[in-house]
């Protein structure tokens, strides 16, 4: 990451967080996230899915929305992601979702239970029954403590071939993790991490994070996991299409994740070549803090923005 690029998502990341951009942008950008939103509705996002599945591509699917406060709004977006599942299996399709435990309820207490926990419990539980899978997302590194340790209980209930999370490579603390987490056997998703945090928990230069990002990735491979390599960086692809052909790692051990609406050309052009290759498909109403974290990564989605509101 250049110095300006360090300087650019600090200051996208900090306008995003003020409230009265929030709501000016919530209440007249609808439709501006378009082109990194598959749809308002799960009807919209299974139409998604069948598109994709025609170029070769899998599918992740992901509900929008975080940090809720109230129960309420928890249990009923553990119904909509339970909702989707059913629509998927009447589909014919594999669920393969992706929750946000802060949007389900983490850190709530409701008869002395983690209401995430709980509620993941929930969405796990119906997607093995339909032979699917449910990744828990990473949020920022206050709840990484807490995502693990639900991670675990999920993964000891369920089996990894049920659950899966993320470990970011700009935390200090992730390759600690990544050992803690070794008897599991688990499937996890490398990222190189997306949210605004200090230097005292985080890299915050780009060749230290894609550093990291290489070693976990190798190690997890090396120990014979399965491995959801989740970036669009063509430099990293290639270095693990490499080890992988150098250590004997069987393509069927790990895969490649994009957001839908990155590099679609590349994602194709992957699956083409016979790597199994995943799309993050976000859809839903509540696509404001999703979107601002893809306007901090890269000063061209801006432009998306721009031509929106002109
Ligand atoms: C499937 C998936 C799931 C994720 N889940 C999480 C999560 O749970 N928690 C979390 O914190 N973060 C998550 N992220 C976000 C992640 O942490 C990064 O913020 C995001 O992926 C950007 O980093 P990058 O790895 O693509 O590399 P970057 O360093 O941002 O980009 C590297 C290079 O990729 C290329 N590139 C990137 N974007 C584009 C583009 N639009 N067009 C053309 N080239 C491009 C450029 O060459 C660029 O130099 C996820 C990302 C993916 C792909």
């Amino acid at each position: 990451m250049s110095r300006f690029d360090q300087i650019y998502r600090k200051v996208a990341l900090t306008i995003a967080g003020n409230s009265a951009v929030e709501r000016l942008l919530s209440e007249q950008g609808k439709g501006l996230a378009g082109r990194f939103v598959a749809g308002d509705t799960p009807a919209q996002a299974i139409e998604a899915i069948h598109k994709l599945a025609r170029s070769g591509i899998l599918h992740n699917m992901d509900l929008l929305g975080e940090f809720v406060s109230d129960p309420a709004s928890a249990n009923a977006n553990a119904d909509a992601v339970l909702q989707m599942l059913n629509e998927m299996h009447a589909a014919g399709i594999r669920p393969y979702n992706s929750i946000k435990l802060s949007a389900l309820g983490q850190g709530q207490q409701v008869n002395g239970h983690d209401l995430g926990e709980s509620n993941a419990r929930r969405i796990v539980a119906r997607a093995k029954e339909f032979g699917g899978f449910i990744n828990l997302d990473m949020e920022d590194h206050t709840r990484v403590d807490i995502t693990l340790a639900t991670f675990r209980r999920l993964a000891e209930e369920f089996g990894h071939a049920h659950v899966g999370t993320v470990l970011q490579s700009y935390l200090y603390r992730s390759e600690e993790d990544l050992r803690s987490l070794e008897d599991l056997r688990p499937n996890l998703r490398i990222v190189k991490g997306a949210y605004l945090e200090p230097a005292t928990v985080a890299m915050q230069n780009k060749p230290d994070i894609d550093a990291a990002y290489r070693r976990l990735v190798y190690e997890h491979l090396k120990a014979g996991h399965y491995c959801n390599v989740a970036t669009h960086d063509h430099h990293i692809i290639y270095d693990v299409m490499h080890f992988a052909l150098a250590y004997g790692i069987p393509k069927s051990q790990f895969e490649f994740q994009m957001l839908y609406g990155v590099r679609e050309d590349f994602q194709k052009e992957l699956a083409a070549q016979g790597y199994t290759v995943r799309s993050y498909i976000p859809y839903g109403t509540e696509w404001y803090g999703y979107y601002s974290r893809r306007i901090a990564e890269r000063p061209q989605n801006v432009m998306f923005v721009l031509r929106g509101l002109l």
